[in-house]
C-alpha cells in the first residue's frame, strides 16, 4: 500500500512521472488537473463552473476541489494506495486531505518534490502550448500559475518536511532519468514497487 503525493511547479513533469510511477506501483494516479480538464471537455456542470477559472490560471475553489478528491479517494481502486498529482495545492487542501485519510486511519507515505528552475519550466510550458494548445498555456497565464505556486503551494513543502515526508528530486533531464531518481529516493525510504 503506497500513498504518494507529487509536488512541484507547473511544467516540472509531475503528470508524466505520475503516470509512469502509478503504473510501476499498480496504484491509480489521481490528477485534479486531468479531472477538471475532462469535465471541461465533456461540458459537465463542474466543467462549466471551472473553465474560466482554469483558463485564467486561478485555483479552483478549495471546497469544490476537496469534495472531488474526497469522492475520488473513496473509489475502490484507491483503497490499495494512490498517487496524487496537483493536489493538495493550498493549506486548506492539506488539512482536508489529512482529515479524509484519517477517517480511514491512514496517512501519506511520502511526498515527492520535483525541483525545476522557473525559466526552464516556463519554456517547457510554452513548447507544450505550441504542440498541444492547452488553453491555460499562454505566457501570461503560465507566469500567473508560477506565481500562485510560489505563493500558495511551495509553503506546503515545509509542512510536509516537518513530518519528514519530503523527498526532493531534480526534475531536469530525460524523463527516464527523473523516474529513476524518484524510484531510488523512494527506495531509500523502503518504498518499492
Ligand atoms: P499545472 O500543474 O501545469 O498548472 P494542472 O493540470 O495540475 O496543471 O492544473 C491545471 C489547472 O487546474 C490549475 O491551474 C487550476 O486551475 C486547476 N487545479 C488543478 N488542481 C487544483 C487544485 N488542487 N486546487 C485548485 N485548482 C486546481
Amino acid at each position: 500500500m503506497t500513498r504518494l503525493l507529487l509536488i512541484g511547479p507547473p511544467g516540472a513533469g509531475k503528470g508524466t512521472q505520475a503516470t509512469i510511477l502509478a503504473e510501476t506501483f499498480g496504484i491509480p494516479a489521481i490528477s485534479t488537473g486531468d479531472i477538471f480538464r475532462a469535465n471541461v471537455a465533456n461540458q459537465t456542470e463542474l466543467g462549466l463552473k471551472v473553465k474560466a477559472i482554469m483558463d485564467a490560471g486561478e485555483f479552483v475553489p478549495d471546497d469544490l476541489t476537496n469534495a472531488i478528491v474526497a469522492d475520488r479517494l473513496r473509489e475502490a481502486d484507491a483503497a490499495g494506495g494512490f498517487l496524487l498529482d496537483g493536489y493538495p495545492r493550498t493549506l486548506d487542501q492539506v488539512n482536508e486531505l489529512d482529515r479524509v485519510l484519517a477517517e480511514d486511519g491512514t496517512a501519506l507515505d511520502a511526498v515527492v518534490q520535483i525541483v525545476a528552475d522557473t525559466e526552464e519550466v516556463v519554456s517547457r510550458l510554452l513548447k507544450r502550448a505550441r504542440e498541444q494548445g492547452r488553453t491555460d498555456d499562454t505566457e501570461d497565464v503560465i507566469r500567473h500559475r508560477m506565481h500562485l505556486y510560489a505563493e500558495q503551494t511551495a509553503p506546503l513543502i515545509d509542512v510536509y518536511q516537518k513530518r519528514d515526508l519530503v523527498l526532493s528530486v531534480d526534475g531536469l533531464g530525460e524523463v527516464s532519468v527523473v523516474t529513476e531518481r524518484i524510484r531510488e529516493s523512494l527506495a531509500s525510504r523502503g518504498i518499492t514497487a
